[in-house]
């Protein structure tokens, strides 16, 4: 057997980690690579020469050391500064870019999500700290871009998040509150594909159906349950195809529902076990989360990658 560098392990070529905490490390061991990453892909290719916004043309570039460790540098030419964090998610932060880094490392190599709290304990950072970080990545990072609709087999489905009944209630009661107290997240799946996620202000058809009119392409096929807001989509899509819950039957042919409700069934408990509690306001960054982790993987390239390249590309 070949001798191993227990000092440098490398990735298994079996692993499924495309982007392991050791080639993090490697890659960013500190502060100044997190800069000097973001000044080479923002502005510098070479790191020295980039254009000025002043000068109107490309300048030599060079660091200085300032008294009060200005991230910045400067143009030879006019004096100009140029900040590689201006305009991304970390610009005017007092909180290290290596911290802000790790955070985003860690978001993509959980599965379940990362709590603030979690977060504040792994940073060392105060908890509101780590709660912006957390919240700034999922709603500027992660959200959806909706530069795209979805195509092919879509699946689409409603579900209740969070919060139950205290009481047993019957069918009729059990509907009320959820129309009243609890959040809808609504979601449509393509078969093999991507999915969106939203918080619904209600379950009701108008606010369903305009939904799935707008996230999905006409030339699609539908596939819903047989609950009545989806009734009339037929005339806006190819087909519509419609299993019948309520009859309790489940799959008919191609006719389910799974992989949208396989979403749901991975989203309920995650939401459950890691946050605990989440409140309307902030379940939309929950869903980016869970959708863009989900969406990513049929991007090649690791998520910490892709993540990064999204900070970057303001
Ligand atoms: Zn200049």
């Amino acid at each position: 057997m070949p001798p191993v560098d227990r000092n440098n392990p490398l990735r298994a070529e079996s692993s499924e980690s495309s982007y392991s905490l050791m080639e993090f490390m490697r890659q960013f061991p500190d502060d100044a690579a997190c800069l000097d990453y973001l000044w080479r892909t923002r502005y510098a290719a070479d790191g020295e020469h980039a254009t000025c916004p002043k000068c109107e043309q490309e300048r030599v570039f060079k660091r200085y050391a300032t008294a009060q460790g200005r991230q910045s540098w400067t143009c030879t030419g006019c004096g100009h500064h140029v900040h590689p964090t201006a305009g991304t998610i970390y610009a005017k932060s007092s909180t290290s870019l290596h911290l802000w880094f790790y955070a985003q490392y860690l978001m993509t190599s959980t599965r379940c999500g990362v709590s603030a709290k979690q977060l504040e304990r792994e940073l060392g950072v105060t908890y509101k700290t780590a709660w912006r970080i957390a919240n700034k990545i999922r709603n500027v990072l992660m959200a959806d871009d909706h530069s795209e609709q979805l195509s092919g087999d879509v699946e689409v489905d409603e579900a209740s998040v969070d919060g139950k009944p205290r009481q047993k209630m019957n069918r009729r009661d059990a509907a009320r509150f959820r129309e009243r107290s609890r959040a809808t997240v609504f979601a449509a799946v393509e078969r093999g594909g991507r999915i969106k996620a939203t918080v619904l202000p209600s379950r009701r058809g108008p606010a369903l159906k305009r939904q799935v009119i707008a996230w999905v392409d006409p030339a699609s096929i539908i596939i819903t349950d047989d609950w009545p807001a989806y009734h009339g989509l037929d005339v806006h899509f190819l087909a519509h195809s419609r299993i019948n819950h309520s009859e309790r039957i489940y799959v008919q042919g191609s006719t389910h529902t799974n992989t949208v409700e396989g979403f749901f069934g991975h989203l309920k408990p995650a939401i459950k076990g890691t946050y605990r509690k989440v409140s309307h306001r902030w379940l939309q960054g929950y869903l980016n989360e869970f959708t863009w982790r989900r969406n990513a993987r049929l991007v090649p390239g690791s998520m910490f990658e892709q993540l990064l390249a999204r900070a970057t590309s303001v």
